[in-house]
């Protein structure tokens, strides 16, 4: 429905996040937290992500005042995958706005897989959110640009702003990818049948799959989170890569949809928005205070990063991110 707020000022809640010692301690207390989990088992439906080091776990925070803090296997190199969902969304609402980005893409979850067609069938050919295959195809379809080179760029770049690097993608993940991509293939192909995508659907899976396979570390995440957390401009640089408004947006659909079909009990535990992806990385936003990066491939049944949500969930906790959290105004007085 429509909920008659359109000319009213979006006011922003403000809160320190704790000081940086404080913040270094923490980040070793759920560090060390998480390392003592090992459950999980590395993705193996794209055939290189089953290569990954199970060990492998970093951990990095960055506060919006531009300090970075890491601990672990912060600078191993990986395939962004989903994640790069919630940038790449950032960037076309940015370009196309948020009514479109709603009526084209969509918010609501699906309730089924994140690679589902059916989810398709059911919702009369609608991609329904950003943060599945179907809707991030279609998201991906309307970046900027009159070739698939030229939105393929767009994307490199938009995501190396928010990353405040130069990031290149990892021939080899894409190769594998490409290999094994039928069902995007489909996913794109059925969406272009109900006319939702406007280009050559097996154009937007090649710009698609370059976007997944882009290579990041955990650093990278927690510098591309905490400009989410900082109304869009990088704090690291400086620069600004969207507005404040599209970061609000964003969010909520991360808050919504980030966590595949666990998304529920993530925002129920840890009540922050995120977005986690198969290679294992996974980014949070704790909004005007912090990203968290990590990077731990062992995956739980949902697709979700074992060690990263455990140490999220520490630090949520820890430093009073929980958005939902709240103490009694009296008591205080
Ligand atoms: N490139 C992967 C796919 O489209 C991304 C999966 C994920 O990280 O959820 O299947």
């Amino acid at each position: 429905m429509e909920l008659d707020v359109a000319g009213i000022e979006q006011a922003v809640a403000t809160g320190a996040p704790p000081s940086d010692s404080r913040i270094n301690a923490l980040l070793a207390e759920a560090f060390a937290h998480a390392s003592k989990h090992s459950e999980g088992t590395v993705a193996h439906y794209i055939p290189i992500l089953s290569r990954a080091d199970p060990e492998a776990f970093g951990l990095c925070i960055a506060d919006v005042s531009g300090g970075l803090h890491e601990l672990g296997d912060t600078r191993r190199q990986f395939s962004i995958q989903s994640i790069s969902k919630a940038f790449v969304f950032a960037l076309v609402c940015e370009a196309i706005g948020h009514e479109r980005a709603l009526e084209i893409v969509g918010v609501n979850n699906t309730g089924l897989a994140f690679n589902s067609v059916v989810a398709i069938e059911l919702n009369d050919g609608h991609p329904m959110n950003p943060m599945v295959n179907a809707g991030a195809l279609a998201t991906t379809a309307l970046v900027p640009g009159r070739t698939a080179d030229e939105q393929w760029e767009a994307v490199r770049e938009g995501l190396s702003l928010f990353a405040g690097r130069d990031l290149r993608m990892d021939d080899e993940v894409y190769e594998s990818e490409s290999h094994t991509n039928l069902r995007n293939r489909a996913i794109a192909q059925l969406l272009a049948s109900y006319d939702r995508i406007e280009r050559d659907p097996l154009d937007v899976v090649d710009v698609y799959t370059r976007q997944c396979s882009l290579s990041v570390d955990a650093r990278d995440l927690a510098a591309m989170a905490a400009t989410l957390a900082d109304g869009g401009v990088n704090p690291v640089t400086g620069e600004r890569v969207v507005s404040a408004t599209v970061c609000r947006d964003t969010l909520a659909v991360l808050a919504a949809s980030g966590l595949y079909e666990a998304s529920g009990e993530w925002l129920f535990d840890i009540g922050l928005p995120g977005k986690s992806g198969v290679s294992g990385g996974l980014i949070t936003v704790a909004p005007g205070k912090v990203g968290i990066g990590s990077y731990a491939p062992r995956l739980d049944l949902a697709g979700n990063s074992v060690q990263g949500q455990i140490a999220t969930a520490y630090l949520s906790r820890a430093m009073g991110l929980n958005i939902f959290a709240s103490g009694s105004h009296f008591r205080s007085e």
